[in-house]
This record gives structure tokens, sequence and C-alpha cells, in this order.
């Protein structure tokens, strides 16, 4: 292959991994500081094993590694990649993907890669997964910018263009992509079932012969796609079932459930243009504990689901609340990952406190592997094949869903809110 051109050499990483559209060409830095032609490229699009503790999910099935493929584009799967969510390599195979055994190999030879989880160091290369990409490569997948400033800046470092799907604007036209939502289904159904399995009593009514044996009571609290889907399975387990949430709209999704609305005084002002609740008022906060704290004597299982975007989340059940609990109730608290709707509560641990049961729930959607796997793979996939339509696509900055869920590009951390919140971090 001949060199096609010269490039000086503080321009020479522009030009790593560059495809030019209207040829349909690819082109890399070759030796001797040339841009080298290597041919019509179909896109390396690599699916790695997550390496997150405990992790079971894989970023994408056979049936949609299949259709990526159909799009032109070639799939790489690391071996082993599916099996903790039940797809094996050979089903990878079938479906056209090539298994490759070293993740180093695997990941230098990608152009984007689809993760589940953020990058971390690799625990069998030795090295952060960043730096074992390309410079000019892409990453998908969750980044939690506020949660990783340090992946972050090293994605930037090391000039990898990078995707979070949190950070994609929950819009119509990308409701398809929404793994957010598609994760808190699972957590939310799953939560429901966890406390079920903890609380050692019956969830619905039985009349026996033995007599008569009341439902256990289920309160949610914060009732967005999560708190939504445990209502409903507790509901569908036979739970007497109450909810709330300050966002006007969910009372009445809440009343469809079939379950009952707290109610509340709120403010008028409680949601963003996005949909998502806006951080609330100290004495606000107070007033809703207190409202809570009322309750609690009562109820057997407490879902916490509540959270504000990019906030910690609210403290809504104090240990004072805990105490006056019944012996063997419990709280299954989804937002110990931003911090905690329950004071007690602590990531990754079921603790007993003051005879109340608190499940720490960090990666619930990792204990339904298989659907939730297939509902992140066509979320992720339906947000790959739209920045990357065709092997010669560019991204389209210009288009809302794309600029939006571009963290890092050509060294820089391009998405404002991140940006602004990580150079306030010390
Ligand atoms: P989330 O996970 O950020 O928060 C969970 C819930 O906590 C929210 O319902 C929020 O109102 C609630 N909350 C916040 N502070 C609270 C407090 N002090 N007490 C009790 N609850 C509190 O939110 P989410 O579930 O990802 O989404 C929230 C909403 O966004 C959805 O219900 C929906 O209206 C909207 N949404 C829109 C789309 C779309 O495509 N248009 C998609 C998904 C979600």
């Amino acid at each position: 292959m001949a060199p096609t051109g010269r490039i000086p050499p503080a321009f020479r990483s522009l030009f790593a991994g560059l495809r030019f559209p209207w040829q349909n060409q690819r082109y890399r830095l070759g030796p001797g500081r040339s841009v080298r032609k290597i041919g019509v490229a179909a896109l390396k699009v690599a699916v790695p094993k997550e390496v997150f503790e405990g992790e079971t999910r894989v970023a994408l099935t056979p049936a949609v590694a299949d259709e990526i493929r159909k799009r032109q584009h070639e799939v790489l799967v690391e071996a082993g990649a599916g099996r903790a969510s039940l797809f094996a390599d050979e089903q990878y195979r079938e479906a056209g993907a090539a298994i490759v055994g070293d993740p180093v190999e695997l990941y230098r030879s990608a152009d984007v890669v689809l993760k589940v989880n953020p990058p971390e160091v690799h625990p069998e290369a030795g090295r952060h997964e960043v730096e074992l990409l390309r410079e000019g490569a892409a990453l998908i997948g969750f980044l939690m910018p506020l949660d990783n400033p340090e992946a972050i800046e090293r994605l930037a470092r090391c000039r990898i263009t990078s995707f979070a799907m949190e950070y994609i604007p929950r819009i119509t036209r990308a409701q398809s992509m929404d793994a957010l939502s598609s994760m808190a289904t699972v957590s939310g159904y799953k939560a429901a079932l966890v406390g079920a399995g903890l609380l050692r009593k019956f969830f619905p009514l039985l009349m026996t012969a033995a007599g008569t044996i009341p439902p256990a009571t289920v309160l949610v609290l914060g009732a967005g796609v999560a708190g939504l889907q445990a209502v409903a399975t507790a509901k569908r387990l036979g739970a007497k079932v109450e909810a709330f949430d300050p966002r006007p709209a969910v009372k009445e999704q809440v009343q469809s459930l079939g379950a009952q609305f707290v109610e509340m005084e709120v403010p008028e002002d409680v949601e963003t243009a996005g949909g998502y609740a806006k951080e609330q008022s100290e004495e606000f906060l107070r007033r809703e504990q207190e409202t809570i704290a009322a309750r609690l004597a009562k109820v057997d299982v407490v879902i916490t689901t509540a959270q504000v975007f990019g906030k910690k989340a609210p403290v809504l059940i104090t240990e004072e609340m805990v105490e006056r609990m019944r012996p063997g109730s419990v709280i299954v608290d989804l937002a110990v990952r931003q911090g905690g709707n329950c004071a007690l509560s602590r990531p990754k641990e079921t603790l007993e406190r003051h005879g109340v049961t608190i499940v720490g729930a960090w990666n619930l959607a990792a204990e339904v592997p298989v659907h939730a796997s297939q509902m992140y793979a066509r979320n992720i996939a339906n947000l790959f094949l739209h920045i990357y339509p065709a092997p010669s696509s560019v991204p389209d900055y210009e288009d809302e869903i794309t600029r939006a869920s571009c963290i890092t590009r050509a060294g820089e951390i391009v998405q404002e809110s991140v940006r602004k919140t990580l150079e306030l971090k010390p």
C-alpha cells in the first residue's frame, strides 16, 4: 500500500483511524508520518466481557449482534462475554460474530466498543480498559461520568470518542435507546421480589381453613420507571401498595396500577423540562420524612427509588424512622449507588438494624441478566446504529441524540454539564 500523503506531527493524531465518508475509504497513520489508505472498511464493533465486580450482563445478545452485522459492520465478541447471561460463544458465532480470546487484542482491533459498565482497570490485562483502546476509537456504554471523573479524563486524554447511555435525551425519538428506563424496569421488578423474599410473611391476602392472613403493605418511594415497576410487581404478588413521588403526573400512574397515592403538598415547580424531579428543599424533605414516618409503623416493605439526576439521592428514611418500623420489616434501597434514600443502607450489603432488614441494592439488573441484556442490547444497538448507520458514517454532532450523549471527543470533555461538574471537583 503506497503512502497517500504526509502530515505534520502536530496534526497526526487527528488522522488516526479517520475515515472520509464521501470515499467510503479508511485511512490510518502509517510509518514515516504517512497516511495510508487501507480500503473499504467495515466498522469493527467489539463486545468485551464485563469486568465490573458481580456483573452478569453483556452489551450485545447474539440476535442483536446479527442485526448489526447485517448493517455491514463486523462484530467481535470476547470469548465467554455472554456466558453469565446464558448466551454461548457458539450462538454469537452462528450470528456471524468473530470470537476473540484475548481481551487486549479485542480492544486494540476495535473501532467501536460496546459495554455495559464504565471502563476500569482490566484485571487480566493489568491496564485500564481505556488504555487498551486505539486512539480515535469509540466507546459506548453507561459511563457514570460524575462518579468516574478519572475515567472520563482518561478517555479525553487518550482521544477516545465516548457516548454515555445515561445522557441520551429522554425525547420520543430516543425512546428505543433508553437504557436507563430498561434497567430501571428490571431493577424495580427485582426489588419487589427481593422484598417479598426477605419478608417473613406472605404478600397476598390468604383466606384458608387455618384462618385469614391479611396482605402485606408495601410503600414505594419515588415512582419513576423503577418505582412504578415495583408497584406493579408488588400488586401482582397481592400486596397492598402505596407510593409517593413529588412529580404531579405520577399520582394518576400509581392509581392506574391499583395502588394508593400518598397525598402530600408539593411545590409547583418540581420538574425539569426533561421530565426529571428537581432537587427538593430541606423544608420539603423534612415534611416528606414526617409524612413517611406516619405510615412506617404499618408498612412491611419499603422500596426506595428516589433520585435526582446528577445529584446525591435524598435521604427519606432516617435512623429514628427505622427504629419506629415493625421488627421483621424490610427496606430495599435502590438509590444506594447515589448515596441511598435510607440513612442506614450500605452499598452491596444486607444489614439488620433495629430489627429491620435493609438491602443496599447495588446492581439488581444483573440479577435478571438474560432479559436485562436483551433489553440493553436493543437500546445500545439502536444508539450505535443511530450514530453509525453505515460503515462509512461519521457521527453527526448536529443531531441532538448524538451531541447530548457524547462525553469526550478529540481530546476534550465535550458534554457541558459533565465538564462543568468535573471542573468544580477537587
Ligand atoms: P429517576 O431514576 O431519576 O428518579 C426516580 C424517581 O424519584 C423519579 O420519579 C423522581 O420524581 C423521584 N424523586 C425525586 N425526588 C424525590 C423525593 N424527594 N421523594 C420521592 N421521590 C422522588 O427517574 P426515572 O424513573 O429515570 O424517570 C423519571 C421520569 O422521566 C419518568 O417517570 C418519566 O416521566 C420521564 N421519562 C421520560 C421518558 C421519555 O422518553 N420521554 C423516558 C423515561 C422517563
